[in-house]
């Protein structure tokens, strides 16, 4: 019972928070100065009229107005209930996510180890949110501003010293965990930034203009040092291969040259945080067994690879930006 209350209020709470990421999302693409505050009530996009509060409640005020403001009768975007909808999915992911719902559930007397889940999933849940309101400004400008990742970085990196939220590098017994939980972190830092500063490098010579933007850099930074160095090559990787899907998607629909990589990485950060541990299985442990006993495997590769390779070259060609 109290484990579905948790559940139930952590997906409340993340429709709640992707309301809030709404109004982040439009302010930062202001270029007036003077709209880009993210405090103050909301108005109206269209006629600038004060939004009510029973107008305004997530997903549901949107279904109830059948899509249109109250106010002028302008149409509402399906953005808002999507990114409404997205989070509150991602925070009910967080909840069912080990250890929280049983350590909140089975420990009346571990006041410190409810403590301890409460700040993981605050911390986690506030990546989450950079990451979602990240997608949507790189998605709509191509810039991934820095007044989000760089609070990210220092989040990873502050957030290291918890336990186990980036894994631990070293566990050797005369060193604190904390030490060796930064010490992960700041090497996620530095392998999430590095291989994507690498890797824009190469891609820049070879194609001779930006293959991808200096915000990618700071993005897989932000990543590196949330989740460690490992999950930051995972994330890597499964953001080319998302970034290749998702450019064939876009070549075949016509808007192949719309869209950025930046949601891409996310999105591989994303998988990554709830489905490292079976991924890294498939990857290393259930693939090469079966592949082992199936010689043919390898061409399966090969011929997945040829298809997928000048996808991503597409994509990473076409996205170019300025941030
Ligand atoms: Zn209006």
């Amino acid at each position: 019972m109290a484990m579905a209350l948790f559940e139930v209020g952590a997906t409340l709470l993340g429709a709640c928070i992707g309301s809030f990421l709404n109004v982040v999302i439009w302010r930062l693409q202001q270029e007036d100065p003077a709209k880009r505050s993210v405090g103050g009530r909301s108005h109206c996009p269209h006629c600038g009229a004060l939004i009510r509060w029973f107008d305004n409640v997530p997903i549901v005020s949107w279904l109830l107005l059948r899509a249109k403001a109250r106010c002028c009768h302008k149409p509402i975007s399906s953005r808002y209930p999507l990114v409404e909808a997205l989070t509150a999915g991602l925070f009910l992911l967080l909840a069912l996510q080990q250890p929280y719902g049983n350590v909140l559930v089975q420990t009346p007397d571990g006041f410190a180890i409810a403590t301890n889940a409460a700040v993981a999933f605050g911390l986690q849940a506030v990546f989450l949110s950079v990451l979602v309101a990240l997608s949507f400004i790189d998605f709509d400008t191509r810039l991934l501003p820095d007044v989000l990742t760089i609070p990210g970085i220092w989040l990873g990196l502050v957030a290291g010293v918890w336990p186990g939220l980036a894994g631990e590098l070293f566990a050797e017994p005369n060193t604190p965990r904390w030490a060796s939980a930064l010490v992960a972190s700041v090497a996620g830092f530095l392998v999430g930034g590095g291989v994507t500063w690498a890797i824009r490098s190469v891609g820049t010579a070879i194609f001779r203009k930006e293959a991808m933007g200096f915000g990618d850099v700071k993005l897989m930074a932000m990543i590196g040092a949330v989740l460690g160095w490992q999950s930051a090559l995972l994330t890597m990787f499964l953001g080319c291969l998302f970034g290749a899907v998702g450019g064939g998607l876009g070549v075949v629909l016509g808007r192949g040259n719309v869209i950025p990589f930046g949601p891409f990485l996310a999105l591989g950060a994303v998988v990554c945080l709830f489905w490292r541990d079976a991924i890294v299985y498939v990857l290393f442990t259930a693939w090469p067994e079966w592949q082992s006993q199936n010689p043919a495997a390898r061409w399966l590769v090969l011929g997945t690879s040829l298809v997928l390779l000048p996808l991503l070259f597409a994509v990473v060609r076409r996205a170019r930006r300025a941030g």
